[in-house]
């Protein structure tokens, strides 16, 4: 059985202050009935409030990113170690607001940062998705698939079997358009047959992967009924604790046999 998992980003939002009152209510809405993994991605100047406030739960804390060099000369750059030492667990990998707009990561480089966080136990979630133009050009599946190759099928075996990945359409991303279900499910089970391919059947059984893009609690509950969708990465919504709730609630609440 994939364990379900409902992710938080909360981006470039939230003081250390803010960080521990938002912690303050959730934890009293979740009140123990956590029955799906949770994670929440603060920025990396809270993650030490964030692992505090999160000491005694089942709450998992990690990074918005990592660079893959040890230590060095990297002004402004945080390593897997680093994290590691915060507290922090997981880490986020080729978020497209990296691809795209902050940094313009490269596959090479999705592949190294994983490469990075696995080597320390930091878990990765690597975020794939086609941009809008890709999108409205039927070339997601291309995308998709090339941004496996680049990003996760040099990773060895043992490699894989420690990463969760998240499709996520850079079109559905902070705009409100969530990717129907079905496109979402397609894009899933697409990326599981190309992990078939390079890792086998039981490995990529065992993948979960995540949907994001302007999840919210009216549209958790379609995405949560397909087979194939193993949880949620969610931005905006995630910075609320009541809305955070409801998406986890919906997201252990239909936790079947997978
Ligand atoms: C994200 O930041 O990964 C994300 C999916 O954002 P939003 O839920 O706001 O679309």
């Amino acid at each position: 059985m994939r364990r379900r998992i409902t992710a938080g980003n909360w981006k470039m939002y939230k003081t250390p202050q803010d960080t521990a009152r938002f912690f303050d209510r959730f934890k009293l809405l979740l009140d123990g009935k956590q029955g799906c993994e949770v994670v929440i991605f603060p920025a990396a100047i809270d993650i030490p409030a964030a692992v505090h406030a999160a000491a005694g739960t089942a709450i998992h804390i990690g990074g918005q990113n990592l660079y893959w060099a040890k230590e060095g000369a990297y002004t402004g750059e945080t390593s897997a170690a680093m994290l590691n030492a915060a507290g922090a667990t997981w880490v986020l990998v080729g978020h497209s607001e990296r691809r795209h707009q902050v940094a313009h990561e490269t596959d090479a480089d999705v592949l190294k940062k994983a490469q990075a966080a696995v080597a320390v136990g930091l878990t990765p979630i690597i975020c794939v998705g086609e941009r809008l133009e890709e999108h409205k050009a039927g070339k997601a599946h291309e995308v998709l698939v090339r941004q496996f190759a680049g990003g996760v099928a040099g990773l060895t075996e043992e490699q894989f079997a420690q990463i969760v990945i998240a499709y996520e359409p850079v079109w559905a991303i902070g705009t409100g358009h969530t990717a129907t279900p079905q496109i979402a499910s397609d894009a899933h089970k697409l990326i599981r047959s190309e992990a078939e391919k390079r890792f086998g059947e039981e490995a990529a059984k065992r993948l979960r992967i995540l949907y994001g893009g302007s999840v919210k609690p009216d549209n958790i509950q379609g995405l949560m009924n397909e087979p194939e969708i193993d949880g949620t990465l969610v931005g905006g919504a995630s910075l609320d604790p009541e809305s955070f709730a409801k998406i986890v609630e919906a997201a252990w609440k239909s936790q079947g046999p997978k």
